[in-house]
């Protein structure tokens, strides 16, 4: 059997040692607990359409639902509830943007992800009047500090965890 040593236990070391235990390697994880851990603080936000020209991700398609597959898994495995599915709210803050976003909603490749309203629902209530929206569907939210904690407990029961907290 492979013995792997994992260093760092964000989110990319604990999805990696959760992998290779599934393909039945050895895997030990050590983490200094270093400020500035960047999964311990992240949004958790998967976001298909992203940055000042609304260019879609790389692969999204065809990352999107082994991502959820992947976290519905952890979920079934853990008892733990960390994936939501939900649409995202992008305010549209000048004409260009809202003209941008609308060029953007009619392209092929884009016509599943996204579309425009001018109501923004709940959130509504805290924004001057004026502005226009972009909807992002398959967009959600991944629960990070809950995955974290319920893996480093459970590695640290089952002896992997290296470096105590
Ligand atoms: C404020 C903020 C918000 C974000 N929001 C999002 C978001 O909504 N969506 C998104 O996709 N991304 C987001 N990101 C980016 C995302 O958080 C990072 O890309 C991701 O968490 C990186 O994970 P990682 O496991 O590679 O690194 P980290 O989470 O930084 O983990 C590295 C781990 O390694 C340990 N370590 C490092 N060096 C050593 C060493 N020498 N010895 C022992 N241990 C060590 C550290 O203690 C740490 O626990 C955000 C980032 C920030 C800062």
């Amino acid at each position: 059997m492979k013995k792997i040593l994992i260093v760092g236990q964000g989110i990319a070391g604990t999805l990696l040692a959760w992998s290779l235990r599934r393909r039945g390697c050895s895997v030990f994880i050590a983490d200094g607990n270093l400020a500035g851990g960047s999964s311990n603080v992240a949004a958790g936000i998967i976001n298909p359409v992203t940055g000042k020209r609304f260019v879609k991700s790389w692969r999204f398609d065809e990352f999107f639902p082994v991502a959820k597959a992947m976290y519905q898994q952890i979920e079934l495995e853990f008892g733990i509830s960390i994936w939501e599915e939900r649409p995202t709210l992008r305010l549209l803050g000048t004409p260009e943007e809202a003209n941008d976003w609308a060029i953007r909603c009619a392209q092929p490749d884009y016509a599943n992800h996204l579309s425009e309203t001018e109501n923004a629902g709940a959130w509504g209530a805290f924004l001057k009047p004026g502005f226009r929206f972009g909807i992002i569907q398959k967009s959600a939210r991944v629960k990070f500090p809950l995955l974290l904690s319920a893996f480093r407990e459970n590695f640290r029961q089952e002896g992997f965890l290296l470096k105590k907290y």
